[in-house]
């Protein structure tokens, strides 16, 4: 049975048939959970050809893994317009380090958006500086800053967009056009969209990256992350992963393949959702202002517009004034929010955001906000009703007004 080509199928189509491979699969829906470290060679002429392809879809030895992680990096490769291919990681912020170590040598410099994930900033800071890469930090919505920083040693761009906390949206066709007329590699964190609301290749970016812990794996219990590229890239991206001995467990990926299937519809949903809750949330006179990047208002949400073909249920919003006591208070009063990091999981989830120190190159609160309004909250929107979301939250903020 031949596979049935996904490039000419929908989106949501392609969530379900992508991955599927009947080699993989044999007789049932979802590939089995095959877990092997050594795989037996019939004989010695096999043994011999075992290591000469290193590709998926080529057994050799549990570290290439086997058909269940080859049907999940299958099946993100098809969802990812332009890829060639992709390589999973046993974490998003493995997936990142993997990526960046794949790109940059030392005497290189690495530019980053300064509302990049924060380990991805420590990353930076840390674990790239001690190999002799050095990072330096741009505003995310200033194109001409970006290409100002740009010298003779910037080999690579980490783009994050919506960035984590703060959720400015880059321009990042504008940014990668830039960077590849200048030699240097564009890297994107997609986790917020996803290639369902960003096909990140097809916007100009080099390598697409994402926590799959998040909206993938969706329902919080299970952690990965994954890089997909084009045909050089790829190849490179898996002679470092392979360098570095990063696996997934067959479980693992089984449970982050059965997120894959329905996390279309959970975007969808957990979209509207928010933005629900972003609209009431802007109407409220306990909040200053709302960084949701699907609202009218919100830093870069025209770019959101014309580049992004949906959301999801993460943003955040700044209180008006007030004290961290009173924010203590709020989130502590909220009984559907669970307080916690990540997101993308079928559940509501909250934590406090104090931006400010995590900038290098613009100040936070940004010019334009007023001083005085610095607390934040992140919220995770999930699968409930968003009229209880919103009831939840409207007696929370009375909670927060009691001294
Ligand atoms: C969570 C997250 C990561 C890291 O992923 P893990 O799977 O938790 O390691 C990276 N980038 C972004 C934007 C994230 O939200």
């Amino acid at each position: 049975m031949a596979k049935t080509p996904t490039d000419k199928q929908n989106p949501a189509t392609k969530l379900v048939t992508a991955g599927r491979r009947p080699e993989w699969t044999g007789a049932v829906v979802n590939p089995p959970v095959w877990r092997a470290s050594t795989h037996l060679y019939p004989d010695m002429a096999a043994h011999k050809d075992g290591p000469r392809r290193n590709e998926d879809g080529r057994f050799f030895y549990g570290r290439r893994g086997g058909p269940t992680q080859w049907a999940l990096a299958d099946a993100l490769t098809e969802i990812e317009p332009g890829a060639a291919g992709t390589m999973l990681y046993p974490s998003g912020v493995a997936a990142l380090a993997g990526t960046l170590l794949t790109v940059l040598r030392p005497g290189d410099v690495l530019l980053m958006t300064d509302n990049a994930y924060d380990p991805t900033r420590v990353m930076g800071m840390n674990l790239l500086k001690d190999f002799g890469v050095e990072t330096r930090f741009f505003d995310p919505l200033d194109v001409a800053a970006f290409e100002a920083m740009i010298c003779e040693r910037s080999r690579a761009v980490l783009l994050e967009a919506p960035g984590s906390l703060t959720m400015e949206v880059q321009d990042v066709p504008a940014l990668t056009t830039i960077a590849r007329s200048r030699g240097m590699i564009s890297v994107i964190d997609n986790t917020w969209a996803s290639p369902l609301g960003f096909p990140a290749l097809e916007r100009g970016v080099d390598i697409s990256v994402m926590s799959l812990t998040k909206h993938v794996g969706g329902h919080s219990d299970v952690m990965m992350g994954s890089a997909s590229a084009g045909t050089e890239l790829y190849a490179r991206l898996r002679r470092t992963a392979q360098a570095l001995g990063q696996v997934v467990s067959p479980d693992d990926a089984a449970l982050v393949l059965r997120g894959l299937r329905t996390m279309g519809v959970r975007l969808k949903q957990e979209t509207s959702s928010a933005l629900e809750i972003a609209s009431w949330l802007q109407s409220r006179p306990e909040v200053a202002g709302v960084l949701c990047p699907m609202l009218p208002g919100s830093p870069g949400h025209e770019i959101w517009q014309r580049d992004f073909l949906g959301g999801c249920g993460l943003f955040s919003f700044v209180l008006k004034g007030g004290d961290a006591d009173g924010r203590a208070r709020f989130i502590d009063a909220l009984q559907l929010f669970g307080i916690g990091y990540s997101f993308g999981g079928f559940e509501s989830l909250v934590v406090p955001v104090d931006p400010a120190p995590l900038r290098a190159a613009t100040p936070w609160p940004s010019a334009g906000m007023n001083p005085a309004d610095r607390f934040g909250v992140r919220l995770s929107i999930g699968l409930e009703d968003p009229a209880d979301l919103i009831a939840d939250l409207d007696q929370a903020f009375a909670e927060m007004g009691k001294p």
